[in-house]
C-alpha cells in the first residue's frame, strides 16, 4: 500500500522497487557494454578490411611496376632470338658453327636469364649452347615430341616468335621458358624455304628474381598462369591455384605469342600497426560504452530529481527505459539464438565439407600413389618378360643401358632402371633425384674400369654424353635389392636403401625403394637382378605436388612408424657413411600435424577412415588409408587438411548474420526510442503542466496536441479537472475575501465598543484609565503640567425621579454634546466616567487654561436651559472640581484624580453650580 501524503510508503513495496530497479539500471549497463563490445569488433573489423583495401592499393601499385619490369626483361631475352635469325638469314642459310657459339656465349655474358641457346636444322637440333649439361636436347627431333612440336607450329604459322611454356626444362628441370623465332629463306623466284628454328630458353626463375619476385620479404604471395583461363595455355606454373579463387590483385604479362596472368595476395597485414589500430578502436569503443554507461546513470539520477515528487519515483524506472529494456528483452535472445543457430549450421556444413573433401583428396592422393607404385612393378614385369623372350641382351651392355634409358624418358618419376650382373657388374638408366640438373644419366660399374661407377650425360638420341663424375667402387653383388631378389627368388618390393653412388654433385645422396627380380634367359642361366627404384625425394616431392593445390599435409608411413614420404619440407632420413640410414619416424616429425595424425592414425584399428583432430586450437581433418605393397609392407597413406580452409567463410556467416541482427536491435531500439519520446514527452510535459497547475499558475499553458490517444484523454480530462479546480479557487478566494472584509469590520466595531459609553458615545471608564496613565507619562517625560476636570450633575436623582430615567439619559447624551464640543485639542480626552459624572483629561494645561475652559462649559450647560423644576437653579446645572499638576518622580496619577474629587466635591458643598480647584 503506497501513501502518498507524508511521503511514506510500505516499505516492503520500496524495497521491491528499489530491488528492481537495480536490476534493471544493471541489466541497462549490460546490454550497453554488450552492443558496444559488438558494435566495436564490426567497427575493428570494417577498419581492418578498409585497411586491406588500402593495402591492396599500395600492393597493385608495387605489383604493376614489378610486372613491367618482368614483361620487359622477358621481351629483352627473346628479342635476342631475332639477332641470330638475322645472322643466319644474312649468311643464306649456312650455319657457322664457330660463329654462333661467339654470339650465344656473348649473349649469355649479358643475359644472366638466358639458359641456352638452340638452332635446328629442320626440325632436328643440330646446335645448343652451352653444350654441357644441355646434351639432352642435341639430336631431339621436334617431330616426335608433341608437346615441343605444338610451340614449333604455332611458330612457324606466326611466322614469328612465340613464347612456349612454362615448362620444366629438359636440361635442369628448373622452370622455363622458350621463345621460338622460325627462320625462313627468301630467295627473289624461289618459294621460300623453312629453315629451322631458334630457340632461346630462358631461366624463368631468375627473371622472377631480377624483377624482384622472389625477395622473401615481398608483401605478397603470387601465381602465374596462361592467360586462358583453361586449357594447355592456361595452365599454371607458378604458385598456388587458390590464389586465382580468392580475392586478389591481378595484372597481365604480355609476350610474343602469347600472354600470362599473374594474382597477386597480400601474405598478412602489418600485425604492429594492426595491433595498435585494433587496441586504439577497442579503447574508443570502451570509452564509449563506459560514457553511454556514465550517461545512463546520470539521466536515471536527473530523472529522479528533475520533479518534486521525485520521492514517488525513487527507484522506479522511466517509460522510456520500460520500452528499452522490454525491446532488448524480446530481441536480444532472438538475435543471439539466431546467430548461434546460424553459426552452428555454418559448422556443420564446413565439417561435412571439409570431411567430404578430405575424403575425395585422399581418395585421390591414394590413387595416384598406388599408380606411382605400380610404375617399378610394370617397368620391372616388361623387362622380365623380355628377358624370358629372349629380347634382352646382356652382353651388348650398351644397348641394354640405351633401352633403360628410353624406358626412363617413359616414367618421369623413375629414379632408377638398372641391373647387376653375376659378375657383380651394374648397368643403368638414371634421372638424378637431386640437384638442378634433371637430365638422364648412363650409369655403368665395370670390372674393366675396376668396378669404379661412372656417370654420364645422355644426348635426345640416349647416346653416352660426357662424364659427370667418377665414384667410388660399386659392386651390384653387395646391394641390398640384389640381395632381396636373390633371398625371394622372384619380383618383389626391396626395403628401403641409401643409395652408394658417391657422385661429386651429390644427386644420389638420398634413399631409395623399389623393386627387384632376378632374370634368367630361356636356357635358365642367371643373368642378374633387375631393379626398377624410386628414390624417396621423388615420392615427397611427388607428394608436395599432390597436396600443394589444396593446402593440405600428405605422409606416407612404413608400419614401423618411420615416414616414407612426406610433404612437409623436413629430413626424414640422414644418411651415414655405414649406408645404415637414420630414418625419422612420424611421431618425432617437426610438423605437429603429422605427429598428431600419425599418432591417431597407429591408434586406429580400422585399416582406412577420416576423423576430426585438435591441435593449438586448430582442426585439421585426416584421410588414411592401408596399402600393401607386392611382397612388401603395409604402408599407411594419410592426408591432413585444415579445418580452417572452411572456418573463414564460415566465421563470415557469423559475423555476417551478428552484424544484421546487430542492426535490427539498434533500428529496433531506436525505433524504440522514438516511439517512448513519442509516449513519455507528451506525458512528461501534462505532468510538468500538471506541477504549474499545483503551484497555483492558472495561466500555464497546456502541452501541445499529441497523436496518442490515451495521452490526449489524460490531457483532456487533466484540463477539465484544472478548469474545474480554478473555478472553485476563485470561488473560495472571492468568499474569503468577503468574510475578511466582514471580520475586519466586525473587529474594527468590536474595538469601539470596547472603549466607548454606549449611552454618550464618548470614551469609557477602561478607555480614560489607560489614556490617564499614558498622559500622565507623557507629561512627565515632557515635562508638562496635566489638567484633569471632574463633572457632576447636581440634583441629578431628582431629576431622574421628576422626569424619568429617559429623560435622564437624553440629558446626559446632552451634556456629553457640550463637553466634547469644549474640549477639542488633540490631547484633550472626555470620557464618562461613571452614572452622572464625567471626566476631562487636558493635556498640557495649567490651571488658569483648566479655569477657563470649566467656567465655559458649565456656562454652557446652564444656557442649555433643560427645565430642573426640583433644582434650586430651576434648570439643569453641573459641578466641576479641577486639579492640575506637573507629574514628577514618585507620584501617581491617583493623587491628580483624588485632588479632582476634592475640588469637586468642594464645589458641591459650596453651592453648586460651580467650578472649584484644588491644587496637587
Ligand atoms: P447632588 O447634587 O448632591 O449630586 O445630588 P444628586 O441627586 O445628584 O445625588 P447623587 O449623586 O447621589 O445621585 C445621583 C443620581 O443620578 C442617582 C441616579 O438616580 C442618577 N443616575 C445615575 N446614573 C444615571 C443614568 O445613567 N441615567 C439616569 N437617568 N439617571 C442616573
Ligand atoms: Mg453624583
Ligand atoms: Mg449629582
Amino acid at each position: 500500500m503506497l501513501f502518498i501524503d507524508g511521503h511514506k510508503y510500505n516499505s516492503t513495496f520500496r524495497f521491491n522497487i528499489m530491488k528492481r530497479a537495480t536490476w534493471v539500471v544493471w541489466l541497462g549497463v549490460f546490454l550497453i557494454l554488450l552492443v558496444g563490445g559488438l558494435l566495436t569488433s564490426i567497427v575493428e573489423q570494417s577498419i581492418l578490411s578498409y585497411q586491406g583495401r588500402a593495402q591492396m592499393q599500395s600492393l597493385e601499385v608495387q605489383l604493376q611496376s614489378m610486372v613491367r619490369r618482368l614483361e620487359h626483361d622477358l621481351n629483352n631475352v627473346l628479342a635476342l632470338n631475332y639477332v641470330l635469325a638475322d645472322e643466319i638469314q644474312a649468311d643464306h642459310g649456312h650455319v657457322d658453327t664457330q660463329k654462333m657459339q661467339q654470339i650465344a656465349q656473348s649473349m649469355l655474358v649479358h643475359y644472366e636469364h638466358v639458359a641456352s641457346i638452340t638452332l635446328s636444322s629442320g626440325f632436328v637440333v643440330d646446335f645448343v649452347y652451352p653444350l654441357q649439361g644441355n646434351e639432352a636436347v642435341l639430336g631431339m627431333n621436334y617431330r616426335f615430341r608433341p608437346d615441343v612440336m605444338a610451340g614449333v607450329q604455332r611458330a612457324i604459322a606466326a611466322r614469328d616468335t612465340i613464347v612456349a611454356g612454362p615448362l620444366k626444362l629438359v636440361q635442369n628441370g628448373r622452370l622455363g621458358l622458350i621463345g621460338r623465332t622460325p627462320i625462313f629463306l627468301y630467295a627473289p623466284g624461289e618459294p621460300e624455304y623453312f629453315l629451322g628454328v631458334v630457340s632461346i630458353a630462358v631461366d624463368v626463375q631468375s627473371v622472377l628474381a631480377r624483377a624482384g619476385f622472389l625477395d622473401p620479404r615481398l608483401p605478397f604471395r603470387f601465381a602465374i598462369r596462361g592467360y586462358e583461363e583453361q586449357g594447355a595455355e592456361g595452365e599454371l606454373f607458378y604458385g598456388h591455384i587458390e590464389l586465382f579463387k580468392q580475392a586478389h590483385l591481378s595484372a597481365d604479362i604480355r609476350l610474343p605469342g602469347g600472354r600470362w596472368r599473374i594474382a597477386a595476395a597480400p601474405v598478412k597485414p602489418k600485425y604492429a600497426s594492426t595491433m595498435a589500430w585494433q587496441w586504439s578502436i577497442r579503447i574508443v569503443g570502451g570509452g564509449f560504452s563506459l560514457s553511454l554507461v556514465w550517461l545512463l546513470l546520470r539521466m536515471r539520477r536527473q530523472a529522479q530529481r528533475r520533479t518534486e515528487f521525485s520521492h514517488l519515483v525513487h527507484g522506479i524506472f522511466s517509460l522510456r527505459v520500460f520500452i528499452m529494456v522490454l525491446l532488448v528483452l524480446l530481441l536480444l535472445p532472438i538475435v543471439l539464438a539466431s546467430s548461434y543457430l546460424s553459426y552452428r549450421n555454418a559448422l556443420q556444413v564446413a565439417e561435412q565439407y571439409s570431411r567430404q573433401l578430405v575424403t575425395e583428396v585422399g581418395g585421390r592422393v591414394y590413387d595416384r600413389i598406388v599408380s606411382f607404385f605400380d610404375i617399378p612393378r610394370r617397368v620391372l614385369a616388361f623387362n622380365v618378360e623380355q628377358a624370358n623372350a629372349g629380347l634382352l641382351n646382356p652382353q651388348d651392355r650398351l644397348q641394354l643401358m640405351r633401352g633403360f634409358l628410353l624406358q626412363m624418358r617413359q616414367q618421369p618419376l623413375l629414379t632408377f632402371i638398372s641391373m647387376g650382373m653375376a659378375d657383380g657388374e651394374y648397368y643403368a638408366g638414371s634421372r638424378p633425384p637431386l640437384g638442378f640438373d634433371k637430365g638422364l644419366r648412363m650409369l655403368h660399374s665395370r670390372k674393366e674400369d675396376g668396378h669404379s661407377m661412372r656417370i654420364y650425360r645422355v644426348d635426345d638420341a640416349n647416346r653416352r654424353g660426357s662424364l659427370v663424375s667418377e665414384g667410388s667402387s660399386f659392386d651390384a653383388r653387395t646391394r641390398p635389392w640384389f640381395h632381396t631378389a636373390m633371398k625371394v627368388g622372384s619380383m618383389g618390393w626391396y626395403p628401403v636403401y641409401q643409395y652408394a653412388i658417391n657422385d661429386i654433385d651429390s644427386a644420389y645422396a638420398t634413399l631409395g625403394m623399389g623393386m627387384s627380380a632376378p632374370l634368367y634367359n630361356d636356357q635358365g642361366d642367371f643373368l642378374g637382378v633387375m631393379t626398377a627404384d624410386l628414390a624417396l625425394s621423388q615420392l615427397s616431392d611427388f607428394l608436395a605436388e599432390l597436396t600443394s593445390a589444396n593446402g593440405g599435409i600428405a605422409f606416407i608411413m612404413e608400419p614401423n612408424g618411420e615416414l616414407l614420404a612426406s610433404s612437409f619440407q623436413e629430413e626424414i632420413y640422414q644418411l651415414r657413411p655405414d649406408y645404415n640410414p637414420i630414418r625419422l619416424k612420424a611421431a618425432d616429425s617437426q610438423n605437429p600435424i603429422i605427429q598428431a595424425a600419425s599418432r591417431s592414425i597407429q591408434q586406429q584399428t580400422q585399416p582406412d577412415g577420416t576423423l576430426l583432430f585438435e591441435i593449438e586450437g586448430r582442426r585439421y581433418q585426416l584421410d588414411w588409408r592401408h596399402y600393401t605393397l607386392l611382397q612388401g609392407p603395409t604402408l599407411d597413406i594419410a592426408v591432413v587438411l585444415p579445418d580452417a580452409s572452411f572456418t573463414g567463410p564460415m566465421r563470415d556467416v557469423l559475423y555476417n548474420s551478428i552484424a544484421l541482427a546487430l542492426a535490427v536491435l539498434v533500428i529496433c531500439m531506436l525505433i524504440g526510442l522514438v516511439v517512448s519520446s513519442w509516449v513519455a514527452k507528451p506525458l512528461a510535459e501534462l505532468s510538468h503542466w500538471a506541477e504549474k497547475l499545483a503551484d497555483g499558475d492558472w495561466n500555464a499553458v497546456a502541452p501541445k496536441s499529441t497523436p496518442v490517444q490515451e495521452v490526449i484523454c489524460l490531457s483532456a480530462a487533466l484540463d477539465a479537472m484544472s478548469n474545474q479546480l480554478k473555478q472553485n479557487t476563485l470561488e473560495l478566494e472571492s468568499r474569503i475575501q468577503q468574510r475578511t472584509a466582514d471580520l475586519e469590520a466586525a473587529n474594527k466595531r468590536l474595538a469601539e465598543l470596547s472603549t466607548t459609553d454606549g449611552l454618550t458615545g464618548l470614551a469609557n471608564r477602561r478607555h480614560f484609565d489607560e489614556v490617564v496613565s499614558s498622559e500622565w507619562l507623557r507629561a512627565r517625560r515632557e515635562d508638562q503640567t496635566l489638567a484633569l476636570l471632574m463633572v457632576d450633575v447636581d440634583f441629578f436623582k431628582r431629576y431622574n425621579d421628576c422626569y424619568g430615567h429617559i429623560s435622564g439619559d437624553t440629558c446626559l447624551k446632552m451634556l456629553a454634546g457640550v463637553l466634547k464640543n469644549q474640549a477639542r485639542r488633540g490631547g484633550d480626552l472626555v470620557a464618562r466616567y461613571g452614572g452622572e459624572e464625567f471626566v476631562v483629561i487636558l493635556a498640557n494645561t495649567n490651571a488658569e487654561g483648566a479655569q477657563k475652559l470649566a467656567e465655559k462649559t458649565r456656562k454652557e450647560v446652564e444656557s442649555l436651559d433643560l427645565v430642573h423644576d426640583h433644582s434650586p437653579f430651576g434648570v439643569v446645572t453641573i459641578s466641576l472640581g479641577i486639579a492640575v499638576c506637573r507629574p514628577q518622580e514618585g507620584r501617581t496619577e491617583q493623587e491628580l484624580l483624588l485632588a479632582a474629587d476634592h475640588a469637586l466635591y468642594q464645589a458641591k458643598t459650596n453651592g453648586r453650580n460651580r467650578v472649584c480647584l484644588e491644587p496637587c
